[in-house]
């Protein structure tokens, strides 16, 4: 290998020290609520973990277990007494929910100030303004993930891959904030191959275990690996053949240990963020 190994896992406790010396001046404590419907096993460790994290930056987190069979207007009814509830600050709802709810009518409910996870179209809305209040926490890692790099992104030419409404889009409309020239590809791309080799910037959120291969990789470009992807055999890998893509690139993300790190550092920023709006 020859890139650098981006170390997330490094920078994501530096934000989490920063937010939580931060939180230690705060004349109140913030709160963040996490509701968890049914028993998904990736979801369940995914809560744990953000309730962990909450805990040791001084954030009062709870989680409210919802069994699998909550029908929508209970969903509802919790959410609201959550945007009604002055101690809490932050409000996050575990995707994936069970079939019988509708998560866009859930998000929907969310009062947008209290919205952590930044999907709320009202959010969305001021990311794509240009005016950013609360950003989904995946794309907002990677963009501090990128300034750890020192790479310059005004003018760069950055290529997303994958268009979702909690990873590419977003992504893409930061890195256009920051003035890079962005790309967009996803599964109707024609010959996706060149259009990576183009990117001096190339952030992978496909879900397709390392599709982006060593030639795809422009000399010197940095690699952003947003893939989590389970392989049969139990390994995890991400979007990107890690040692061949390294081997081209300046610098690239590991899986695990790069952008994972980084969505709970960023949950909690945004937490900081919203009670400070909130609270004044
Ligand atoms: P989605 O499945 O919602 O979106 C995947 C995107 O990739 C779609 O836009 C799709 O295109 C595109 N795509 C799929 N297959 C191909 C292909 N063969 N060629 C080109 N484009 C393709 O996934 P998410 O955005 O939610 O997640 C992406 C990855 O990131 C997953 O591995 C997920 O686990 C991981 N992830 C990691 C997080 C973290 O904290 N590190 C947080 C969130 C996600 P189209 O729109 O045309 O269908």
């Amino acid at each position: 290998m020859t890139g650098v190994l981006i170390d997330g896992k490094q920078v994501a406790a530096a934000l989490r020290a920063e937010v939580a010396a931060k939180v230690a001046t705060l004349p109140y404590q913030p709160g963040l609520a996490v509701v968890l419907v049914g028993d998904d096993p990736a979801s369940a460790v995914y809560v744990r973990s953000k309730d962990r994290a909450a805990a040791a930056a001084g954030i009062a987190a709870r989680t409210i277990r919802l069994p699998a069979a909550t029908a929508q207007a209970e969903l509802l009814a919790t959410i609201a007494a959550l945007n009604a509830d002055p101690t809490v600050d932050g409000i996050l709802v575990q995707l994936p929910l069970p079939p019988q709810i509708d998560a866009r009518a859930v998000i929907e409910a969310i009062d947008p100030a209290k919205d952590v996870d930044g999907f709320h179209p009202v959010n969305v809305g001021h990311l794509h303004e240009g005016r950013p209040t609360l950003v989904p926490c995946t794309p907002l890692g990677v963009m501090k993930l990128l300034a750890s790099t020192g790479v310059a992104l005004r003018g760069a030419r950055a290529l997303v891959l994958g268009r979702s409404g909690i990873v590419g889009k977003p992504m893409a409309a930061l890195l256009t904030q920051a003035d890079a020239t962005v790309t967009v590809a996803h599964s109707r791309t024609r010959d996706l191959a060149a259009e990576c080799r183009r990117a001096e910037v190339l952030v992978a959120a496909v879900g397709r275990p390392e599709m982006v291969r060593g030639d795809w990789v422009a000399e010197g470009a940095v690699v952003i690996d947003v893939g989590i992807n389970r392989l049969p055999d139990g390994r995890l890998v991400g979007d990107c053949a890690t040692a061949e893509c390294a081997g081209r690139a300046a610098a690239i993300t590991p899986v695990p240990g790069g952008v994972g790190p980084m969505t709970i550092a960023c949950l909690l920023e945004n937490t900081l963020t919203a009670a400070q709006a909130r609270r004044g």
